[in-house]
């Protein structure tokens, strides 16, 4: 993979150099348009868009979208945590404290009830230099009240005290979670080996011991130095006009002040010393992973956003087709996979890698890997870049703007791009590569030279004794001098393997429409092997299609281990034939996917620009029926799929006790410990065996739709029939894992120790077996406890930094669940908090005074967005496709679902909580997760045997 694509939405730029608004209220000057490029989504043609600066210097976009079924905003200041100053994480803590209650609104749970409430969503995040806050998702006729409670955390932010206080711990429980993630831990040793005077090289988390001196005082202080109008950017999307919109934002922005800041500068200072260069970093990882990077601090002339230079060089570094770098390290058995790309640190400075994950043997002969890497550069560096694939990437850019979907986090998308694009050329830099600069990728290359090169292994083999530890996160780490090798690097000869990517056949040529119309899906075949429904959409009007096929096999048993497993090496073959295609596909907005689903056997699905979908189908189907294997990758593979079931093991402690929930509530089913011991066993022999009699009796469920006609549907189906060849199997033949209700006897629960940090609770409430009337109960309480259960548990008695609760469906049956990772309370003790939690909320929904109009507010906005359910064609074929299999061909599910809840009333949903969450429903289960370290047994309570010898612990 190389550098993140383009993104994909994006609308047309409307604004004059006139002021939009009519009652002359406002001050905003308007930001003239710098794009002019038609969209041609049927939807989004009447989407209009402006770009403002209020007087206060804050600059902005507003997107109307009058049938969106959604609204959202977001804003981003350019202020982050290497601002932190004297106490570390005092940016990320400020994060956290301005949710937590403004002078307009001071309750610290305030605005997350009316998100949640309003069916939305909410975050933010603190980088290294700038924070972003955003909501999305929010109801239409609940923008107002959002909007409003969200600025004010720009201009009147509280900073209660007693939040201060107790937030801390949330942000110290985030700093325990982030230990135990090789992420970050590598992250840290990078800090630890940086330029001491760049701000990179900071610990910019915080804990309890870096922020204990932080007070209410602190915060306003730092607020005031740091947050200012002049270094924020935000986005709004609503259903309002832009003239609406445009006063709406003043409205709610304009009072922020312009303290008249500056940004933080780092131009002149390098993030890394050049004492690592010729130096390779060893990293010992928590999971078993195997990770080379070789990373290049570059000049910021690349930075260069109208060439992009560097997007164009990840382009070719990072291709995976034929002639790549990927191709020939995976010939010579020595890498699995591979990314390139240019990344920010901070606003001036820039880091260019290459990660390649290794397999064992590219681990123990990584000189070899990095060898063949400058090799290949050398070979790049021989030829001119082509202007072809410049072309391409343009092209692709343009259609890709041009038929873009709505897109529900667009504001928040959009608010980061502002950020970095700037208000003047926004969007065209941020979508389009706008010249073609061969001279600058060129030299681009040349920089990426073993001598300026920085070298970093994460893997559990390392080679040399790793004698350090890092301060914060305890990695433990070793530098290896490689003089010698760089020097044997440096005159690496060009391979006549290595070439740039030749033109890419998957670009489509032709977007014309065929014909389609608003009919519920029809049902083409019906006949052995299986059944065909088509589905020519006529409300997304956009030159795309999918085909979805389920090939039904009573090969693959969910809870036989073996059969799992053989089916996993299985669709890692065929993802292997298919990579050096599937790049180009890729390239051109066609993709696949192949998996085994565990109830269903084989699902494969190909979908993107209709006009070559047939042609990638082909060559899946190609490659399902004879995915070639080798002796020598099937060992590579099977290595690698064993440890990645082992890995499991070391996951979060949410995690792990997810899964054993998993195994409590399906009848069959294979936990990672089970599949790391099945594929154990596994023989070359038994894969071949497999893969040949996997379709020997199939039912095949297929779902083609979109810009597709039924002649077209139908020549997929003959094609998959005569590929995947062999006899009928009838459905009742295939084994499908079930869900065993919990017995209403008495409540339950699992403990579990895991090797990890930390603990965590899973816990589940059954329902009962779904209909519409018991999922709008579910729905509707699980949305009205979202927001009190996280206030409750996280905000006012910090048991966690992860703390969450909604509702599921498994199989049929429905259930409500509540989760909490904790690195400072015992899960029995969360077990109990959780069960008060229940009896409390019982009662507010019983007797507290709003809850008439909570209840009003979540029913409407649910419904409202079961009104308009689709934002984009692939979610809505999808969702038929579920509809026509699972749900027996009942399309109209959704109007059912409609009328059933807008006859729901509170009376209604009172009693059912009363029934599910009362004490006679004691179809209640929890899986309690234990980690191994000390700092968990701190206030677990210890059983002692006798009263005796209570009282004698003292003595020891
Ligand atoms: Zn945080």
């Amino acid at each position: 993979m190389t550098s993140s694509p383009p993104p994909l939405l994006a609308s047309r730029i409307f604004a004059q150099n006139r002021p939009l608004c009519s009652t002359g209220a406002s001050h905003y000057k308007l930001v003239p348009h710098s794009l002019d490029i038609p969209l041609l989504t049927r939807q989004l043609k009447d989407r209009k868009v402006a770009k403002l600066v209020l007087p206060n210097g804050i600059k902005g976009v507003v997107i109307s979208d009058t049938e969106s079924p959604v609204t959202g905003a977001a804003l981003s200041v350019e202020a982050g945590s290497w601002m932190d100053g004297r106490h570390d994480g005092t940016a990320h803590f400020l994060e956290h404290m301005l949710f937590l209650g403004t002078k307009k609104y001071p309750n610290e749970h305030d605005y997350e009830r009316f998100i949640y409430d309003s069916n939305g969503q909410l975050n933010g995040y603190t980088a290294s230099d700038h924070s972003l806050y955003y909501f999305t998702s929010v109801t239409p006729s609940a923008f107002d009240g959002a909007l409003d409670r969200f600025s004010r955390f720009f201009y009147e932010p509280l900073f209660n005290d007693s939040c201060v206080e107790r937030e801390m711990n949330a942000v110290d429980q985030e700093f325990r979670k982030n230990m135990e993630q090789d992420g970050w831990r590598v992250l840290h040793v990078r800090k630890e080996l940086a330029n001491p005077a760049h701000p990179f090289s900071g610990f910019n988390t915080g804990n309890l011991e870096t922020m204990k001196l932080i007070e209410q005082e602190t915060l306003h202080t730092w607020f005031h130095n740091h947050y200012s109008a002049n270094l924020m950017h935000f986005a709004v999307l609503g259903r309002d006009s832009v003239e609406q919109l445009a006063e709406k934002a003043e409205l709610a922005f304009g009072p922020i002040k312009n303290h008249n800041l500056p940004t933080l500068s780092t131009a002149n200072t390098r993030v890394f010393p050049e004492s690592l260069h010729r130096t390779l970093t060893w990293i010992e990882p928590i999971k078993n992973l195997r990770e080379l990077t070789l990373a290049w601090e570059i000049p910021f002339k690349y930075n260069d956003a109208a060439a992009k230079p560097a997007k164009l060089a990840a382009h070719v570094l990072g291709y995976e087709g034929k002639n790549s770098i990927l191709s020939m390290l995976k010939r010579e058995e020595l890498a699995e996979g591979l990314s390139a790309g240019k990344s920010h640190l901070g606003a001036d400075n820039l880091l260019f890698e290459i990660s390649v994950s290794l397999t064992e043997k590219g681990v123990r002969d990584w000189r070899d890997v990095v060898g063949r890497i400058f090799q290949a550069i050398a070979s790049l560096q021989k030829e001119t870049y082509p202007k072809h694939l410049f072309d391409e990437v343009n092209f692709m850019n343009k259609i890709a703007y041009q038929y873009q979907q709505r897109n529900s986090g667009i504001a928040t998308q959009w608010c980061g791009l502002l950020r970095k694009e700037g208000i003047d050329t926004f969007p065209r830099q941020s979508y389009f590569i706008e010249q073609f600069d061969q001279e600058a990728v060129q030299s681009l290359l040349g920089e990426f030279t073993p001598d300026t090169c920085m070298y970093t292994m994460i893997a559990q083999e390392a080679q040399i004794d790793l004698n350090k530890t890092e301060k914060w996160m305890g990695a433990k780490y070793g530098l290896q001098s490689i003089q010698s090798e760089v020097e044997g690097w440096r005159d690496a000869q060009p391979l006549d393997t290595i070439q740039y990517p030749k033109a890419n056949a998957y670009i489509p040529q032709d977007l014309k429409m065929t014909k389609r119309n608003n009919d519920p899906p029809q049902l083409l075949l019906d006949a052995e092997p299986g059944k065909l429904y088509h589905f020519p959409d006529e409300e997304f009007a956009v030159p795309e299609s999918a085909y979805i096929f389920n090939m039904k096999t009573p090969k693959i048993r969910p809870g036989n281990a073996r059969s799992v497993v053989l089916a996993a090496l299985y669709t890692r073959f065929v993802h292997e034939r298919l990579t050096e295609l599937s790049y180009d596909a890729a390239s051109a907005g066609l993709h696949y996917d192949v998996s085994v689903s565990s109830d269903t056997g084989i699902r494969f699905i190909v979908d993107g620009y209709s006009e070559k979908a047939q042609l990638l189908l082909k060559s899946v189907l190609e490659r399902l029926q004879n995915p070639s294997i080798t002796l020598n990758e099937f060992t590579i593979y099977k290595e690698s799929l064993e440890r990645s079931y082992k890995n499991a093991a070391k996951e979060s402690p949410l995690r792990q006790a997810m899964d054993k929930l998993s195994a409590v509530i399906y009848d069959q089913y294979c936990t990672p410990a089970m599949l790391a011991d099945a594929v154990q066993t596994v023989k070359i022999d038994d894969l071949e065996q497999f893969s040949k009699s996997l379709f020997d009796m199939r039912y095949i469920e297929a779902f083609v739709g979109g810009n597709v006609t039924a002649e077209e549907a139908t020549s997929a189906w003959d094609l998959v029939k005569t590929h995947l060849s062999g006899s009928p199997c009838s459905p009742d033949l295939v084994v499908k894992s079930k869900v065993l209700p919990f017995p209403n006897t008495r409540p339950a629960y699992h403990s579990t120790a895991t090797p990890v940090k930390g603990n965590a609770i899973v816990w589940a409430v059954g329902l009962g077996e779904r209909d519409h009337w018991l999922r709008t109960g579910q729905e509707l309480m699980t949305k009205l406890m979202k927001e009190p259960f996280y206030t409750e548990l996280r905000t006012k008695q910090q048991t966690g930094y992860i703390v969450s609760s909604g509702g599921f469906q498994a199989d049929k049956q429905l259930f409500v669940q509540a989760a909490v990772q904790s690195n400072s309370h015992d899960p029995r003790d969360l077990l109990a908090r959780i069960e008060l939690f229940q009896e409390t909320f019982l009662r507010d929904l019983a007797e507290s005074k709003d809850i008439e109009e909570r209840f009003e507010s979540v029913k409407s906005a649910t419904l409202a967005r079961l009104r308009q359910p689709y934002d984009t064609l692939g979610s809505k074929l999808r969702f038929f496709n579920y509809l026509a299999y699972e749900e027996s061909a009942n399309f109209d599910m959704l109007a059912q679902r409609l009328a059933v809840m807008e006859a729901y009333t509170l009376a209604d949903l009172r009693q059912f909580a009363e029934e599910a969450l009362g004490r006679d429903n004691k179809r209640r289960v929890a899986v309690l997760a234990t980690g191994n370290s000390p700092e968990n047994l701190l206030f677990s309570y210890e059983s002692c045997a006798s009263p005796d010898a209570l009282k004698n612990r003292s003595k020891l």
